[in-house]
């Protein structure tokens, strides 16, 4: 265990030059004080986790001291938003702080979200407020507990710096942790602005750093773009399998090495709705939870045409097609598991298929589904699921089919349980469980964030005690607004 001051800082990004981050200094935020903080991201970064109540700490991560070997800078990137290219993004409110060499001999992206304008900010204030931090750390270390690839959250410092959105709030800071900030957008950036010396550095660079296995390849970017789609594939397939509707794909906020990235208006679902949308602004929905699909499809295209300089479309473009079967074998796999079948059969498609409409049109808790399914024999668990759906008969006919498959799986209730259970989360990050820790927090008491984020980190275990967690929403809870920009 290393204390504070001995983080080792190796800034690989930062020696790439001016041409991919302006150097920028954190603007601290006032009266800084600790909300919360992950003792499994401190466990990355090789520190104590008791580290985190000492005053330092809050210090460190609301831009109030530096280390002596960090090296704070604004990058440079572009992208799609809502599907129309913006030229000139960037890191408005928040800072690459460096690169942290942990001891198992990883480099870890110290990003601290919040920091004060940069040359990026545009018309922004360079701020986040406490309520968008807080979402970003419980989502962040919440997906992480589910075995959803992500970026890493280490704590939210808040202040008594005022922040004007639709209402005075007070501003935060959120230390984000990932192998890499590189997006989509970075690519899409030097691609647009005919840098082409610059694009050729971050392709090499991002294959040496993050995909080195590609670069012995007869052609590594087609390697690296092979394994950029095979990586989003299996993403977007856990995003859909447990109801994760991220809100705001755009390419900027899309990472290269295909982990969840950029929290904004996301939820999970409650009751299953295919078309559920999440954003408050995004009115037209394309950010719809079904759409993430082709959504991710449109965005690895939107990546394939930056790529154009080192790569044969022809080449991008049958690469680009393995995307949705690929999808479709990781998301079957994963419904597998989640209905409890260790093996394979024809039908199991259709299966999930009908089940999903059957939700659709009942209001069913799509986390309570699953778990309730597991914790007793299918025909007990069925017979007590069956009085929420509102097609009987259709649900009759989907349970009969379920309980033969599920039989010809075999084994016993004890193992199915504990099959299913390891896979299906008792707790999930809802909305609304998330605004109750939010209002806490404004008011001075970080108690609920920091039982939440407890209760979240371990999403498949049985908590006594702490059931209420596992409740679905309130009517209150179900209708909260959230758009993108906090
Ligand atoms: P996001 O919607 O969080 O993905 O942000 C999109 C772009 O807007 C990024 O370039 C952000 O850095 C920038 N941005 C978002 N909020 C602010 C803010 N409060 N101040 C400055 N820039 C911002
Ligand atoms: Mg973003
Ligand atoms: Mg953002």
């Amino acid at each position: 265990m290393k204390s504070l001051t001995e983080l080792t800082f190796d800034n690989r990004f930062a020696r790439l030059g001016d041409a991919f981050s302006t150097e920028v200094a954190p603007e601290p935020i006032a009266e800084p004080r600790l909300v919360v903080a992950s003792p499994a991201a401190m466990a990355v970064l090789d520190l104590d986790p008791a580290l985190a109540e000492e005053p330092v700490f809050a210090e460190l991560f609301a831009g109030h001291k530096l280390w002596s070997t960090a090296a704070p800078r604004a990058m440079v990137y572009s992208g799609h938003q809502f599907g129309v290219y913006n030229p000139r993004l960037g890191d408005g409110r928040g800072l690459l702080l460096g690169e942290v060499l942990n001891d198992a001999g990883e480099h870890w992206d110290l990003h601290l979200k919040g920091a004060g304008q940069t040359p990026y900010s545009r018309m922004g204030d360079g701020r986040a407020v406490l309520r968008s931090s807080i979402r970003e750390f419980l989502a962040s270390e919440a997906l992480h507990a589910l075995g959803i690839p992500t970026s890493r959250a280490l704590c939210v410092t808040g202040s008594s710096t005022p922040v004007w959105r639709e209402k005075q709030e007070t501003a935060a800071m959120l230390l984000r942790l990932a192998p890499s900030h590189v997006r989509f957008g970075h690519f899409e950036y030097f691609y647009y602005t005919g840098q082409a010396e610059q694009l050729k550095t971050l392709g090499e660079f991002v294959l040496r750093e993050y995909f080195p296995d590609c670069l012995p390849q007869e052609q590594p970017y087609a390697a690296l773009f092979r394994e950029v789609v095979e990586r989003n594939a299996a993403l977007i397939a856990q995003w859909q399998a447990y109801g994760f509707c991220h809100g705001v794909m755009n390419t900027d906020n899309m990472s290269i090495l295909g982990i969840t990235f950029d929290y904004g208006p996301y939820a999970f679902l409650d009751d299953f709705d295919a078309r559920h949308i999440c954003n408050h602004s995004d009115d037209a929905g394309r950010y719809s939870f079904s759409n993430q699909v082709p959504i991710a499809h449109w965005n690895l295209a939107a990546l394939a045409q930056a790529l154009t300089p080192f790569v044969e479309a022809d080449s991008l473009r049958a690469t680009l097609a393995l995307f949705l079967p690929l999808y479709q074998a990781h998301y079957l796999d994963l419904m597998r598991r989640r209905l409890g079948l260790s093996s394979a059969e024809d039908g199991d498609e259709e299966r999930v298929q009908h089940l999903l409409q059957l939700m659709q049109g009942s209001a069913i808790d799509y986390t309570q589904f699953f778990r309730r399914l597991g914790a007793d024999a299918p025909t007990e668990a069925l017979a007590s699921l069956r009085e929420d759906f509102v097609d009987l008969a259709g649900f009759d006919a989907w349970a009969a089919d379920y309980r033969a498959r599920s039989a010809r799986d075999g084994g016993s209730q004890d193992e199915r349980r504990a099959r299913m259970h390891a896979v299906n989360p008792k707790y999930i990050l809802r909305n609304y469980l998330a605004q109750q820790a939010i209002e806490a927090a404004e008011r001075g008491d970080y108690g609920p964030v920091r039982e939440l984020h407890a209760v979240l980190s371990r999403p498949f275990d049985e908590q006594p005690g702490r059931e209420p967690y596992a409740e679905r929403p309130p009517d209150w809870g179900k209708h909260l607004a959230i758009s993108c920009s906090s």
